[in-house]
């Protein structure tokens, strides 16, 4: 388990390394997640702790793949993660929010049958997702995270927005849009923000299919591409992002598939009859040919948000 004393995170798997990249006193409001686009935890660790000619980059927290962590300042120092930014008249998030780096090799290209990051390791197919960028572009390979990051993410952000009680947690692509893409469309950054602030504890956040042969889209449209097989009557989904007449919903369940299905064939549950409830799990989709992300941990007691 995680804790914060004197600014420094204490846990099981928890290094500290001080970079030399730095500024003066933060008190944080945000958080701010982002890919390291690198080859390695430590590759990235290294370039974070490193004074360069110019670029000087840095963060407050770097998450390798296994879960470790490495602190490189203390939470109450500004880091250079953010760059040029900007949200809800903030301008500059560097002096608002603490930056966590997750280890994650960003966008890849596609040639032939291989996955190849920019710099110019391949990756095999079951560690690619095939997603668009939620603020547009083609649907291409992303890097997909490890379960595990994403549990530690989840552990972190509730932790961290318990204890200097920030308002929001942010991608890079949400206060420097159209300049960066990360965290990217294989991170689930919407359901990591609305646990970790415990919203949406009033409204329905389950709901159940009730049709039966649901497709379940790329996109909020009719003609957009399916991203799996059609959803059964009773299958449980878990909202992402309402929509009007879409929504961007998780199929609950070891599939980890995410995507678009219309309003009208879904009904929000409390808790989901078991009449309804599928007797069998469709199977997994190949993971590179749909638009699934990893599944974060399973939601926890509220114990965090109300203490
Ligand atoms: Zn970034």
């Amino acid at each position: 388990m995680l804790s914060i004393r004197n600014h420094r995170l204490v846990g099981d798997h928890v290094a500290f390394r001080a970079t030399p990249n730095t500024g003066g006193a933060l008190k944080p409001r945000y958080l701010v997640l982002h890919y390291t686009a690198g080859s390695s935890a430590a590759s990235s660790i290294e370039s974070l702790c490193t004074k360069k000619p110019q670029g000087n980059a840095s963060a407050h927290l770097v998450l390798a793949r296994d879960g470790a962590i490495t602190q490189l300042a203390p939470l109450n120092v500004v880091t250079w993660h953010a760059g040029i930014s900007q949200w809800l008249g903030v301008e500059g998030l560097n002096q608002a929010s603490i930056g966590v780096e997750i280890d994650n090799a960003g966008p890849m290209s596609q040639v032939g049958d291989r996955y190849v990051a920019w710099f110019g390791r391949e990756y095999p197919a079951s560690e690619v997702l095939m997603a668009a960028h939620k603020h547009g572009g083609p649907v291409r390979p992303w890097h997909a995270y490890t379960a595990v990051q994403i549990e530690r993410c989840l552990e972190l952000a509730e932790l961290l927005v318990q204890h200097y009680g920030l308002q929001d947690v942010l991608g890079h692509d949400d206060i420097a849009r159209g300049r960066k893409q990360d965290p990217g469309p294989a991170f689930p950054l919407a359901s990591i923000a609305t646990r970790a602030l415990g919203r949406g504890d009033d409204a329905p956040s389950r709901f159940v299919v009730t049709t039966d042969g649901l497709n379940i889209r790329k996109g909020p449209d009719a003609g957009a591409d399916p991203v799996a097989p059609p959803l059964a009557r009773g299958v449980l989904l878990r909202l992402l992002e309402p929509g009007s007449r879409w929504s961007r919903v998780e199929v609950e369940g070891p599939s980890d598939v995410e995507g678009w299905v219309h309003n009208n064939f879904i009904v929000a549950v409390k808790e989901a009859p078991r009449s309804l409830r599928p007797r069998e799990r469709p199977t997994p989709p190949k993971r590179a040919k749909t638009k699934a992300a990893p599944k974060p941990a399973p939601r926890r007691a509220k114990r965090a948000a109300s203490r």
